[in-house]
């Protein structure tokens, strides 16, 4: 079944998911509609690829338009790989809006209770993590690669969210579109770093190489943290079978632009 929906609007296609986040303002870019040269062509959202900058804020004031928020409202961290969580409010806004300079430094993860502020994260291959607790209206979003899942940031979302009230088995999780066990080979250094209980479920061997499944990971970390598991869903796609609709840092040799994950109460 699908949890997903991609819609075109102001000529940009959009990755929606259906259900608990159907009510926020939310949205996963995909890579066309933008103003970026190769290699990032051309919906390029991050400041810290090396694209040329105003072209990046050219990219996200088009993704505001689409989705109907202002610039001005976001609020966005340094990405890291690490598992530091953030929680935000209106005060904080316009932090790594227009420059990665000005984003919260080495912060993968924003939680916020305040209507009308807009949370965003950047990923191509990475797992970003949506959060959404409808009962204390409390949203969050998270940067996951599998250095961020293994250094718990998933389990660190959910703490920050319980300190404002949450209960896990309210929150809602949604995982974006990420490379999928279908193309993440990987070397055994980075297969010792996955916790050994989960080993048998995420690694598997094919052709005398090693594959990982990480969003299997990440669910079973979010799951293990309390989330329960029909209220976890996850998007069909790998960012690297679908090199025609995302950016994959493995799929273009670690030269490509980042799509943007958005939510607001
Ligand atoms: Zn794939």
């Amino acid at each position: 079944m699908s949890h997903e929906t991609i819609n075109t609007r102001e000529g940009l296609s959009l990755l929606k998911f259906k259900g608990a986040f159907d009510c926020l303002r939310h949205g996963f870019s995909l890579r066309h509609g933008g103003v970026s040269r190769p290699p990032y062509d051309t919906l390029n959202t991050g400041f810290h690829v090396g694209d040329e900058p105003a072209a990046v804020v050219e990219n996200r004031r088009r993704l505001a338009l689409a989705l109907g928020y202002q610039d001005v409202d976001v609020i966005a961290g340094q990405q890291v790989h690490g598992s530091v969580v953030a929680v935000v409010d209106g005060t904080m806004r316009g932090r790594g809006a227009c420059s990665d300079k000005t984003a919260l430094p080495a912060t993968d993860g924003l939680v916020c209770c305040e209507p009308g502020v807009v949370l965003m994260c950047h990923a191509a291959d990475c797992t970003i993590l949506f959060f959404y607790d409808a009962v204390q209206r409390i949203i969050g979003l998270a940067h996951a690669g599998w250095r961020g899942a293994v250094a718990g940031i998933g389990l660190a979302m959910i703490d920050a969210m319980k300190e404002l009230g949450s209960k896990p088995e309210n929150i809602h999780a949604a995982l974006a579109p990420t490379i999928g066990p279908c193309c993440y080979r990987v070397g055994e250094d980075l297969a010792e770093q996955v916790p050994v209980r989960w080993r048998d479920r995420v690694l598997f061997g094919k052709l005398n190489q090693i594959y990982f499944d990480l969003p299997k990971l990440q669910h079973l970390l979010l799951s293990e943290a309390g989330i329960r598991d029909d209220k976890i869903i996850k998007s069909n796609f790998c960012t690297c079978c679908s090199g025609d609709k995302f950016f994959s840092h493995r799929g273009s040799g670690g030269h490509t632009g980042r799509m943007a994950a958005i939510i607001s109460l």
